[in-house]
């Protein structure tokens, strides 16, 4: 069997070259993604497999059906690049990894947090300037905090499970009620959230619901002690408003690991002209942690999403059912 993977970055590699020699499949791999101009390159293989945010133009779904091929799948947790129309027309099973590594992007999450709480940002700056005294940066216990998920799916879930080991209160807002949760959290609706907790962490998709969801009249109904985390995707917090909260001292700090406008120097070296002012502002409080969206970069996590897309290509090659078949 031989499978190509579009879209392949460096670091997927070595997990690549480990499922293939487990598996004695034949990978492929190029750098190029899925598109009208590389389709052609799936002639001859059984089955392929990428990561894009880029839709599928028609003529990739009709070329795919001709060369044989039975499967689209996307080594990520969006398929909205897929029209599924097209995709049942032409005989395509559409597969995803829904959930490669949950706590990749909780234990993230959590440490930021407990980078904010413990003011390490402030202490960095003093220690650069060789200030050693702490006065003024009096720190508190996280089992003496309330937290607020908003979003308590497979990465809200895992990260309320992490701060209720700590003995936190966790606290959340999701249209699904999950009882497997219940251990761990107690749902409750935005306004008493945001009012509560005294950490605010986001792990909701991008969504009509969800899109500037942080807006400076959230800001304001928060604590003025709370911090904001965001792990999921940086349409979720208005960054000029949230400067605006912090300079005012509305809300205490935010942890961001998404920005809006990341996809122009996602994974590059960016030039200083590629950054967006927001962003330069943000990066310069000591009170504001900026990651490049790395949440989900863990060992586990990589392994995870190479070999769950894999092993479902595999499966449907061989005529059998995928374990993450998307319909829609
Ligand atoms: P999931 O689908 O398991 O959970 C999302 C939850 O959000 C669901 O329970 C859903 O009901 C809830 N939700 C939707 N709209 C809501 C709203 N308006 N208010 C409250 N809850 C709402 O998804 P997941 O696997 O936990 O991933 C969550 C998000 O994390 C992804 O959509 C993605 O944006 C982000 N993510 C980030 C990284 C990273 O590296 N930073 C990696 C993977 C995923």
């Amino acid at each position: 069997m031989k499978i190509l993977m579009y879209a392949v970055l460096e670091p997927e590699k070595k997990y690549i070259q480990e499922w293939s020699a487990k598996t004695g499949v034949e990978v492929k791999c190029v750098a190029e993604r899925l598109d009208a101009n590389t389709v052609e390159w799936a002639k001859g293989f059984d089955g392929i497999d990428f990561q894009q945010t880029q839709s599928l133009e028609p003529v990739v779904y009709q070329k795919l059906h001709e060369y044989g091929i039975k499967q689209l799948t996307a080594r990520m947790v969006g398929y909205d690049m897929i029209d599924f129309d097209l995709a049942k027309k032409y005989d395509l099973t559409v597969t995803n990894v829904p959930a490669y590594s949950p706590r990749a992007i909780a234990e993230m999450g959590l440490t930021q947090a407990l980078r904010l709480v413990r003011k390490l940002g402030y202490y960095d700056k003093r220690m650069d300037n060789l200030d050693f005294r702490w006065a003024g940066l009096e720190s508190t216990e996280i089992y003496n905090l309330t937290v607020g998920i908003i979003g308590a799916g497979h990465i809200g879930g895992a990260t309320a499970q992490l701060y209720s080991a700590l003995g936190a209160k966790v606290i959340a807002v999701d249209p699904i009620h999950r009882v497997e949760l219940n251990p761990y959290l107690e749902y409750t609706d935005l306004e008493t959230l945001l009012q509560t907790a005294d950490i605010v962490t986001i792990h909701t998709p991008l969504n009509e619901s969800t899109a500037n969801l942080f807006n400076s009249a959230t800001f304001k109904k928060m604590k003025k002690t709370a911090y904001l985390i965001n792990m999921a995707r940086g349409g979720i917090v208005n960054a000029a408003d949230l400067i605006a909260a912090l300079q005012s001292q509305e809300i205490a700090g935010a942890a961001l690991d998404t920005l809006a406008d990341e996809g122009q120097f996602f994974e590059k070296q960016a030039t200083p002209e590629e950054i967006p002012e927001d962003y330069k502002t943000l990066r310069a409080m000591p009170n504001v942690l900026i990651s490049p969206h790395s949440a989900f970069y863990t060992d586990t996590a990589m392994k995870n999403m190479v070999a769950m897309g894999l092993d479902d290509v595999v499966a449907i090659v061989n005529g059998k059912r995928p374990q993450f078949e998307v319909y829609k």
